[in-house]
């Protein structure tokens, strides 16, 4: 009806409006009214226990194995565990036995292998220990050959062309590194083992196999470089990994009420609320009650599992958390990160709240990421990215490093690929997370002692310095000899680099993976170039000062300190050479480019089916994903907000007919504000409509290009247009919770 049609129909009557009023049945008003009167529960733990008590409580790990293996099975076991030695298949037996026993005494009634496919979820296959023993009866039974493989039916995971239709088997096989524990469930407990899935051709379907893969190249070459550099022998080097974690908590009643948070995790609509994170009043500052009864769960559940939850706070945007544990061997960092993000997610349910893991929940607040802090060492030499006081004559540690620069300079863009996701392109370089440009942050003292080298051999080291506050009573403090910047991609942080852009939903294995393979051809490059230079008859310190030299004047181009959020960056960088691959459209194309086939290959990491398989999955779910938000979009836009729009239009005209009647004259403003975006709306719809159903072609990038050049502005649009109509229809009539409810309210 037009406008004019629905104001001269002066004669509707009180009736017809409270009409209006009741079938607008409003999950919003209903989830406030819900959220007002939820109570959390109390804490499920005594106050005075102890964290030690319970630390790794429900895991068999060496201490449980050291008391129920015998001597020899043992020491096999941890040569395994410590030292990487191959697994010695006949201590098997012995190995799931003890597991099973100690299982069945933790109340586990079923054993489940745990796999990581190529989702980035995590998948588990649970079977019942008990097995019929012939007399009608049934044992308990685990063997070594259960532990060590499983079959799981592969054919509804992503396999990007690994696996022919009709051969649906996958194997998973067991990571001894990665303890075994038992996940206890209110409806029964189970023995978790963290496992690999491959093929029946032994290609990976999943993101543990390659990064065990890369591992073992990274410390191979590692190695190397330890000989050259005196260790005679060297004990195995271990990649480490702490990933940071950022996430938000909104009451559970808003989240049932938002569709689109419910089956894409991220907001499609939402006007920006008056108050946002401006007054930065948020970070850092005191932990909501509610949410540190969540976080005194998750930390129990945590320690339980063996997970070494450290440091939490309140991040920058407002319903914004972070969680940081200890770090640990990238594999075992990798499948903890998992298994914490499934705890949290179980955990805020139990506290009434939903826990948010999506790069960018709230559009115009920060998103969020999940930094993944990377280092080397082995037992004999500790940290190889420890510079010490003095990193200038600490040639060992400026090997490591420069071989970061190295690897860093020459892959930027399959580490922008590692992070690449149509959910983390809402956060890369948008001011609130790095670029897409990968660069290096050095700090002042090493930048400078690069420099140094630069013009031929580093002779000093800025020192650290002293801060004198001004105020009498409080001690002069150390200051590092670095400030921190928050705008590099990949920060040197004191001991370790910090990776800031992979996203906050995805596995951290993907990044590990390219930065352990990157840096096993950086310090095979090294390793290569020294022993040549060696048995040339080169004197070895020489040897490296030149090597150094030569890495830093062909790769410095990738180090920059200055602010990466910068516009001038960005044109600087493209002066360097440096890519900006600013979407996963742009980024995944990466994986399939000749030198990187070639690099995973040597290295033994992907073949290049491989390699292919991923780039294709990594289309394809972006293809899913942003299908899955336009088909939401549409669905609330059509049904939840352009109801409520017409609803108070009608209003409006019934009001203004309403008026005439009575003889009043009536302004036309109103309706006439909220008719012109109701309008835009409903176009809108029809574009994203046509989008969705148009062909979208028939090659995976050809597809992607459509979602992200056809579908995302259609989507845009239509979120633009509702964003208006918000601050316009009637509060009682607006049907999803807004940004101000779900932000602020906990
Ligand atoms: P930030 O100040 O960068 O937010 P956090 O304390 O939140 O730092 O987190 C730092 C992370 O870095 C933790 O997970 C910590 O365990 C990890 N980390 C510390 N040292 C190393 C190291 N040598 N190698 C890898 N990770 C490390
Ligand atoms: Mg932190």
């Amino acid at each position: 009806m037009l406008i004019a049609e629905i104001a001269s129909c002066g004669a509707i009557v009180t009736d017809e409006r409270n009409r209006i009023h009741m079938s607008a049945n409003n999950v919003r008003l209903q989830a406030i009214a819900d959220v007002e009167a939820y109570v959390p529960p109390a804490p499920s733990f005594a106050l005075d226990e102890t964290p030690g008590d319970i630390f790794g409580e429900n895991v068999f790990n060496l201490v449980v194995m050291q008391k129920r293996l015998p001597k020899s099975v043992y020491k096999s076991v941890v040569a395994t565990i410590e030292h990487s030695k191959p697994l010695d298949p006949l201590v098997a037996d012995a190995v799931a036995s003890a597991m099973k026993d100690w299982a069945l005494e933790k109340g586990a009634t079923h054993y489940a292998h745990v796999f990581y496919p190529l989702t980035g979820f995590t998948a588990e296959k649970h079977d019942s220990f008990l097995e019929p023993s012939g007399d009608g009866s049934a044992l308990a039974e685990f063997a070594g050959k259960t532990l060590i493989q499983g079959e799981p039916d592969a054919s509804s995971f992503p396999n990007g062309g690994l696996r022919n239709t009709f051969e649906a088997r996958g194997y998973t096989g067991w990571d001894v590194q990665s303890p075994a524990y038992v996940l206890e469930n209110p409806n029964g407990n189970t023995l978790c083992i963290p496992t690999v899935f491959v093929s029946m051709t032994g290609e990976a379907l999943d993101h543990k196999t390659p990064l065990l893969r890369a591992q073992q190249a990274m410390a191979e070459h590692a190695e190397r470089v330890l000989r050259l550099f005196g260790a005679t022998n060297p004990d195995h080097v271990v990649s480490f990994c702490g990933p940071e974690q950022e996430y938000f908590l909104i009451d559970r009643h808003f989240f049932l009420a938002r569709p689109d948070l419910l089956n894409a995790g991220r907001t499609l609509f939402g006007a920006k609320p008056p108050k946002g994170q401006e007054f930065d009043d948020h970070y850092f500052g005191a932990i909501p009650e509610r949410v540190l009864g969540f976080m005194m769960d998750t930390e129990r559940e945590l320690f339980k599992l063996g997970i070494p939850a450290k440091t939490r706070h309140n991040e920058v945007a407002p319903g914004q958390f972070e969680i940081a544990p200890m770090f640990e061997r990238a594999n075992v960092a990798a499948d903890h990160q998992q298994l914490l993000m499934t705890t949290f997610k179980t955990i805020a349910k139990k506290h009434g709240m939903e826990c948010l893991f999506h790069e960018k929940p709230f559009e115009g607040v920060n998103g969020s990421g999940k930094h993944v802090n990377f280092s080397m060492g082995n037992s004999t030499e500790g940290n190889l990215l420890l510079p010490g006081d003095t990193p200038h004559d600490n040639a060992q540690f400026l090997v490591f490093c420069a071989a970061v620069i190295r690897a860093v300079h020459l892959n930027g863009g399959l580490l922008r690929a590692s992070v690449a996701s149509a959910s983390n392109d809402h956060r890369l370089g948008a001011n609130e997370a790095p670029p897409a440009i990968i660069s290096i942050f050095l700090g002042d003292q090493l930048a400078d002692v690069f420099e140094q080298i630069a013009k031929g051999a580093a002779v000093s080291s800025k020192g650290k310095g002293l801060m004198h506050i001004g105020v009498d009573t409080l001690p002069i403090l150390p200051t590092d000899p670095g400030d921190r910047n928050r705008t590099s991609p990949f920060a040197f942080t004191g001991n370790r680099f910090e990776f800031r852009a992979p996203g906050s939903l995805q596995s951290v294995a993907s990044p590990m993976v390219t930065i352990n393979t990157i840096m096993a051809d950086s310090l095979d490059y090294i390793a290569t170039a020294l022993e040549a230079a060696v048995e040339a008859g080169t004197e070895f310190n020489s040897a490296v000062q030149d090597l150094l030299t030569e890495i830093i004047t062909d790769h410095g181009a990738v180090v920059f300190n200055g602010d990466g959020y910068s516009d001038d960056w960005q044109i600087e960088a493209a002066s360097r050479g440096l890519k900006n691959l600013r979407t996963t459209v742009d980024a995944l194309p990466e994986l399939i480019t000749e030198e990187a086939m070639t690099l995973f290959e040597k290295y033994k990491v992907f073949n290049r089916r491989e390699m292919h398989s991923r780039y294709e999955i990594g289309l394809e779910q972006y293809v899913l994903t942003i299908g899955v938000e336009a088909r939401i979009t549409h669905e609330i836009g059509a049904t939840s907000i352009l109801p409520a729009a017409v609803r108070y239009q009608t209003e409006l005209a019934t009001n203004l007919g309403a008026l005439k009647a009575a003889g009043v004259k009536g302004d036309t403003a109103a309706l006439e504000e909220v008719s012109a975006p109701l309008a835009d709306l409903r176009s809108a719809l029809a574009d994203l409509k046509a989008g969705i159903e148009a062909d979208a072609g028939h090659d995976a990038m050809e597809e992607a290009k459509h979602y992200q050049s056809v579908i995302l502005p259609a989507m845009s649009a239509v979120r633009a247009a509702s964003d208006v109509l918000e601050g316009i229809v009637a509060d009682d009539l607006w049907p999803l919770p807004t940004y101000q409810e779900m932000l602020y309210i906990l």
